[in-house]
């Protein structure tokens, strides 16, 4: 590209190619990178390579043809994307195009098409596209930053992309730092008119809402447990009616000991629109942000994720602690806290391993993170001394025994 030359402004449009043919020349990297948004736009693509990418290959949406590009492979087409290593047979691509008067992207010589493909990016029902006159590394600096000032919108200063549409979503919030939420979340966050949020949900995110937003927190909704539970219900599907977007946020997933799908009965049958967002777990993400993979190969083929919220011996409890007791894989105890003496000695009398390590991982992803370590024979004292709280996740397994300092397990 001659750097004397001044180039002619591009002309930006949004093609429609649903069910149209596109022409990908070449399948390595580039052609790799191209197909997800050529896909995203249904276009029919057909994908012309002597050796394609095992990924561009085994992709099931698109139609590969493994020979040379041979004069005539753009008939049919709509748009073309030359991405070939050999210059020279991207310029014949180029030259069929201009031939045929379709529009064609040259991946080596950006100024020899007759198109040119944008930094891209989707937010929220918006597509973001960023031409630098051929600098890419600008172009793509450029998109990363508007992507993230639009994720960013929420600070309290800021009015929302819109109103939501009313209804309720339930979002999973994470351990506990802001940033374990997703995306999607964050999103429907940042479009809520009310937040319904846990004790566990992450606080510096409701600190960040806007201050026309109210605030609930179901902890303090008076009543006892059960009760509690409907009129959380209550306040969703009311408010909902009313016409407001009400986010339900939630610690971890709604579904994981969350009582999630208990909410979203509600609002289906009080006919409310209700969605639901996964979130980070606790169960897996504290053992991983102490260090702990709960499953290595070679080590454990399984994870059960197990609540503490009654005792092994309640005639509630669904738990077969007999039978946990004799697995050898990682459990992770959620709500085991206060019980766990009870919990270790029905995990030893089905046959565990006392000297099993075990991890116990206390306000998981926040400032306030600790980590304890023993065998199992010994972690309701070292829990006890430590004054361990809630919330905490408990690691049962070879896994937890990973840390460096494992010698202290014994
Ligand atoms: N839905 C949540 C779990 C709710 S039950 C999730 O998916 O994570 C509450 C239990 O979750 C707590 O007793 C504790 O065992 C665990 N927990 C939640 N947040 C935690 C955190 N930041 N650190 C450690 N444990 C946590």
């Amino acid at each position: 590209m001659a750097a004397d030359e001044p180039e002619a402004g591009h002309y930006l449009a949004g093609l429609r190619l649903a069910g149209r043919k596109v022409v990908v020349v070449g399948g390595g990297s580039v052609a790799q990178r191209r197909l997800p948004n050529l896909l995203a736009a249904q276009a029919r693509v057909v994908v012309v390579a002597i050796d394609p990418t095992p990924a561009v290959e085994a992709n099931p949406l698109v139609e590969v043809v493994r020979r040379p590009y041979a004069d005539g492979d753009l008939d049919g087409a709509w748009y073309a994307i030359a991405c070939t290593d050999d210059p020279a047979v991207n310029a014949a691509v180029a030259d069929e195009a201009q031939r045929r008067r379709i529009f064609c992207v040259r991946a080596d010589d950006a100024r020899s098409g007759t198109a040119v493909t944008p930094a891209s990016a989707r937010h929220d029902g918006l597509a973001v596209g960023v031409l630098a006159s051929g600098d890419h590394r600008r172009s793509a600096q450029v998109r990363d930053r508007l992507l993230a000032a639009l994720e960013h919108s929420a600070s309290p200063s800021t009015p929302p992309e819109g109103p939501h549409a009313p209804g309720v979503a339930l979002v999973g919030g994470g351990p506990g730092a802001p940033d374990l939420i997703t995306v999607r979340g964050r999103a429907l966050l940042q479009r809520a008119d009310v937040v319904v949020a846990d004790r566990l949900a992450p606080a510096e995110l409701l600190a960040g809402l806007r201050p026309d937003v109210e605030v609930i927190d179901a902890a303090k909704v008076p009543y006892g447990r059960a009760i509690r539970q409907e009129k959380i219900n209550e306040i969703l599907v009311d408010r909902a009616r009313a016409g407001r977007f009400v986010v339900r946020l939630k610690g971890g997933d709604p579904y994981v000991f969350g009582r999630g799908f208990e909410e979203v009965q509600a609002c289906v049958e009080a006919g409310v629109p209700v969605t639901v967002v996964p979130g980070v777990t606790s169960a897996i993400s504290a053992p991983a942000l102490a260090g702990i993979p709960v499953t290595h190969r070679g080590i454990t083929h399984e994870v059960v994720i197990v609540s503490g919220h009654v005792a092994p011996d309640h005639p509630d409890s669904l738990t077969d602690w007999p039978e946990l007791g004799r697995l050898a894989g990682t459990i992770v105890l959620m709500m085991g806290v206060d019980r766990l003496d009870e919990f270790a000695a029905a995990l030893i009398d089905g046959g565990r391993d006392g000297q099993t390590p075990v991890a116990m991982i206390e306000n998981a992803s926040l400032p306030t993170q600790r980590l304890l370590r023993s065998a199992l024979v010994d972690a309701p004292a070292v829990a006890r001394e430590e004054g361990l709280r809630p919330p905490a996740i408990i690691v049962i397994g070879a896994v937890a025994g990973f840390l460096e300092g494992a010698a202290e397990a014994e």
